[in-house]
């Protein structure tokens, strides 16, 4: 770890201590001007690369998603905090799995499922453009579903 004194890259560690999350903080001493300073290491989970359709990849964007979400809710009783619990909720269940790549679908999937409970309507809205219901009879299908289940 180099001196932020004399910026000389060697330094002695002379204390380490862990705090409840998962952080590490440790004293150092610089090699060669003596100065101590500390650092502080905290894990950072990764979110996994969102493959998408075409194959190409790209990193999850959290105010991609909210606005694509936010858009299906146009106009509803969805409020925004809502919202962005449930791509709280995505980002983290995506963290959690420890992958490197995740295929988009799986992104998808999770916003369906979520926005059929919070909102039937936003849900027909996402499930049109995300499901590609590109016809009425597809959607009417859809709706089916919903009323039955
Ligand atoms: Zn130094």
């Amino acid at each position: 770890m180099r001196c932020p004194y004399c910026k000389y890259d060697e330094s002695r560690v002379i204390d380490t201590s862990h705090d409840t999350r998962g952080g590490v903080r440790r004293r150092r001493e610089c090699e060669k001007c003596g100065q101590r300073f500390s650092t502080y290491e905290r894990p950072i989970l990764a979110t996994p690369l969102i493959v998408k359709q075409d194959g190409t990849r790209e990193e999850f964007d959290h105010e991609k998603l909210s606005r694509g979400i936010r858009i299906a809710c146009a106009k509803r009783p969805v409020p925004a905090a809502d919202v962005d619990r449930l791509v709280g909720e995505i980002e983290a269940t995506l963290q959690a799995m420890g992958r490197a790549e995740v295929s988009s679908r799986v992104v998808g999937d999770m916003v369906i499922a979520g926005l059929k409970e919070m909102d039937q309507i936003a849900y027909i809205r996402y499930a049109i453009v995300y499901l590609g219901l590109d016809d009425l009879r597809s959607i009417r299908k859809e709706i089916d579903r919903l009323l039955e289940g």
